[in-house]
C-alpha cells in the first residue's frame, strides 16, 4: 500500500465518523420531534389559510346576493304600489305571477345569505381551535429546537476537529484518489469505499462483499493498484 493510500484511508475513517455523527443527528429523538412539529404546524397553517380564503369568497358572494336582494326588493315595492293602484281584479291578476316570482327570488336570496353565514360561523369556530393548536405546536417546536441546538453545540467541537483534520489530509492526498472517492460517495457507494483486496493473486476478491474480481479488474488492480468491484462498486486496492 502506498503512503498516499494510507492517508486516504485515514481520511475515509474520519469521513465515516462524520457521517455517523450526521446519522446520529438525524435519528435524534428531538430531530424527529422537531420534524413532526414542523409538519403539524404547516398542516394547521394550511387549514387556516384555506378557511380564510373560503371565508373571503363567501363574503364576496354574500355581498353580491345582498345587492341582488336590494334590487329585487325595490322592484317588488314598485310593483306592489302598481298592484294596489290597479282598478279592478282583472288588472290586479295580471301582476300576480311577477309578484310571486319576485317574492320567491327574495326567499332564495335570504336562504343563500343564511347558508353562507352558517358556513362562515363554522369556519370561524374551526379557526379558533386551529389557532390554539398552532400556538401549542409552535411552543413545542421552539422548545425542541432549543434542545436540539444544545445537542448541536455539544457535538460541534468534535465535528469541527474532524472537519479540520479532513481538510488537512485532503491537501496531502493525491487528487485522483480523492476524486474517485468523492465520485463513488456521490454515486451512493456504501462505506468503506476504499477496501483492501482479499484472497491471493490467483483468486483476488473484493475485501467487503467477497465477490471474486473479474479478469479485467484483476489486471487493472495489478497495473494501477486500484480497481472497482463490479458487484458493490467499492474501490479495491492492493494491500
Ligand atoms: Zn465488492
Amino acid at each position: 500500500m502506498t503512503e498516499n493510500m494510507q492517508t486516504m484511508l485515514e481520511y475515509q475513517k474520519l469521513d465515516i465518523a462524520l457521517r455517523k455523527m450526521n446519522v446520529e443527528y438525524n435519528n435524534h429523538p428531538d430531530k424527529k420531534r422537531l420534524d413532526a412539529a414542523r409538519s403539524k404546524f404547516n398542516e394547521v397553517q394550511a387549514n387556516l389559510n384555506a378557511g380564510s380564503a373560503e371565508s373571503e369568497t363567501l363574503a364576496a358572494e354574500i355581498e353580491r346576493v345582498y345587492a341582488e336582494f336590494k334590487t329585487t326588493l325595490k322592484t317588488l315595492e314598485t310593483l306592489e304600489k302598481e298592484f294596489a293602484a290597479a282598478e279592478n281584479d282583472e288588472e290586479k291578476a295580471k301582476f300576480l305571477p311577477r309578484l310571486e316570482s319576485l317574492k320567491s327570488r327574495l326567499d332564495s336570496c335570504r336562504n343563500k345569505i343564511a347558508s353562507r353565514i352558517d358556513r362562515i360561523k363554522r369556519i370561524s369556530a374551526e379557526a379558533v381551535k386551529s389557532l390554539d393548536t398552532r400556538k401549542t405546536v409552535r411552543e413545542e417546536f421552539d422548545k425542541t429546537k432549543k434542545k436540539l441546538e444544545e445537542y448541536k453545540d455539544q457535538v460541534k467541537p468534535e465535528r469541527e476537529k474532524i472537519e479540520g483534520q479532513m481538510k488537512a489530509l485532503g491537501e496531502k492526498i493525491d487528487k485522483d484518489l480523492l476524486e474517485r472517492y468523492a465520485k463513488a460517495r456521490s454515486e451512493g457507494v456504501a462505506v468503506p469505499i476504499y477496501v483492501a483486496v482479499a484472497g491471493d493473486e490467483n483468486s483476488y476478491a473484493c475485501g467487503v462483499c467477497g465477490m471474486v474480481l473479474s479478469q479485467t479488474s484483476k489486471s487493472e488492480l495489478k497495473s494501477k493498484g486500484i480497481c472497482q468491484c463490479e458487484t458493490c462498486r467499492r474501490l479495491v486496492y492492493l494491500r
